[in-house]
């Protein structure tokens, strides 16, 4: 299985197994080394500035000669940028004008070293399409966590954007319905944006892998496909972040 958006520095104590495929995302750059030292075939890692850590003194670091320099280095391993985006909760701590600012820095840079972008997005649909359409990106992109609406998703897929689902999907049953039977398969990725995740009741003694699994079940019964067929598609999916050829487990 691969899950596409998750914080495995963040859960020190979980097991992860290591037959599975990570795209592990970064929140601030004091995370930057412990994730790159976790990449591997099987873990991409993401290098980004999440809105809740962007503000304070991440300016004065110099962080994105700091990212372009450690793309450079890293020759046989595909990075990532993100996660990054807009997020109305933290507008009074960070200003949305000051997150649009963030959030266009690190697309430039996605487009400057030609890396795919993982994106976070709070109740700021607008105004973050309007950036991703002045600011084409050559590169993929993830909608992390992605829960609006069948027309917000067309408008995503056609700023060729992939929309990741998160099992905080399940809070809305009829939302969740819509939107499966819309998003095409070749389109759609599969996250449990652990430690993070929503947990249903059902699902609260879980580990990690039964709680990914699970949902990978659910989507794929919304679906009405198989569950190993929805493992192939969103493995095959994952490689057009990677570069690199997977293998189901
Ligand atoms: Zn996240």
């Amino acid at each position: 299985m691969l899950d596409a958006h998750i914080h495995l520095t963040h859960a020190p104590e979980t097991l992860f197994p290591d037959d599975m495929y990570y795209f592990t995302n970064a929140a601030s750059p004091d995370e930057w080394s412990s994730i790159l030292k976790l990449s591997s075939p099987h873990v991409m890692p993401f290098l980004g500035i999440h809105p809740e850590c962007g503000s304070g003194p991440i300016d004065d670091i110099g962080w994105e000669e700091h990212l372009k320099a450690l793309h450079a280095q890293a020759v046989s391993q595909q990075i990532g940028i993100g996660e990054c985006g807009i997020d109305q909760r933290y507008y009074t701590s960070f200003s949305k004008s000051e997150q649009l600012r963030l959030l266009i820095r690190q697309i430039r840079t996605a487009i400057a070293t030609d890396s795919p972008l993982c994106v976070h997005l709070v109740h700021a649909t607008e105004s973050f399409l309007t950036v991703m359409a002045d600011h084409p990106l050559s590169v993929p992109w993830i909608m992390h966590g992605f829960t609006g609406s069948v027309q917000t998703a067309r408008r995503m897929l056609d700023l060729h954007g992939y929309i990741s689902l998160s099992p905080s999907l399940m809070r809305s049953e009829h939302k969740m319905h819509d939107l499966l039977r819309f998003l095409p398969t070749d389109r759609i990725l599969i996250e449990s944006d652990y430690p993070y995740t929503y947990i249903p009741q059902q699902w609260q003694e879980y580990s990690y892998e039964q709680l990914l699994f699970s949902w990978y079940q659910r989507v794929a019964e919304a679906q009405a496909i198989d569950t190993d067929r929805l493992i192939d598609i969103v493995l095959t999916n994952g490689t057009i972040f990677t570069n690199k050829q997977t293998h189901r487990r």
